[in-house]
């Protein structure tokens, strides 16, 4: 059996999580069939090494922006800094930006406001959008719709939303993003998500450090654990892996234009 061709299109490679592996980390991605990798940056010091990192390895590449949780640093020196940056080599996309009323590590207003500006910030610089919504749907999906998001496209990352959100993401030109959470036994409304997304709208990312899929809950979780979500995936939509990884790659490489 040939390995899936695969792309990880959110990862926080340049995390402390894999300084001391990374190589490794990067090899076992390659093993497991994962040609390309988006590295995603979560304020100004991470999208820096986003950069630096997407730089070094030919199949990895960067996105620059400031998270939902680190909003309260979204100053205009940050925004200028982030508006620099988002112009170098292998800077593929903006963000990842949007909101989280989940965990509010920074206040709403906080929030929306670096969030606008960067939705802004994507639509100067002709870039995808990475969006970044837990628990605050309905606010993202209205700042994303008035804010333009259909000019520069983007992907709602992990999504984590039902049906009906996941028709309202996609009517705002947006690809959806699975994350391990589709591999868990409690997975929501993710497999009727999985299978209704058309397969041109569709790719699958680790998020890793974070969430793990089944099997490797409560580990580090890397780039070669996108082959079990994409798995997952297939086995949801009843079509081989290897078509359907090939398609989520060929519209990962669409999206970020590679
Ligand atoms: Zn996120
Ligand atoms: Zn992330």
């Amino acid at each position: 059996m040939t390995t899936p061709n695969l792309f990880d299109t959110h990862a926080h490679l340049h995390f402390p999580e894999f300084a001391g592996d990374l190589d490794a980390v990067l090899q076992r991605a390659r093993s497991a069939g994962v040609t390309g990798i988006l590295t995603i940056g979560t304020d100004v010091a991470t999208s820096r090494a986003a950069v630096a990192l997407a730089a070094r390895e030919p199949d990895v590449w960067a996105a620059v922006g400031i998270h939902p949780h680190d909003a309260a640093s979204a100053d205009e020196a940050a925004l200028v800094d982030i508006e620099r940056l988002a112009s170098a080599a292998r800077v593929v996309a903006i963000g990842e930006t949007g909101l989280d009323f989940f965990r509010n590590l920074a206040d709403r207003d906080t929030q929306e406001r670096a969030f606008r500006s960067q939705l802004a910030l994507a639509r100067r610089v002709g870039k995808p959008v990475v969006v970044h919504c837990r628990d605050a749907h309905e606010e993202t999906l209205a700042l994303l719709a008035s804010e333009g998001v259909h000019e520069t496209g983007g992907v709602m990352h992990c999504f984590s939303g039902d049906v009906g959100i996941a028709r309202r993401c996609l009517d705002l030109g947006l690809v959806l993003s699975l994350a391990g959470p589709v591999t868990y036994p409690k997975p929501g409304a993710l497999p009727e998500v999985a299978r209704m997304v058309p397969a041109d709208k569709l790719v699958v990312e680790t998020d890793c450090p974070f969430l793990p899929p089944q099997g490797f809950r409560g580990k580090r979780n890397e780039p070669a654990h996108v082959a079990i979500t994409a798995g997952r995936v297939a086995e949801l939509r009843g079509e081989p892996l290897a078509d359907l990884a090939e398609r989520m790659s060929a519209n990962a490489r669409a999206l970020f234009r590679l």
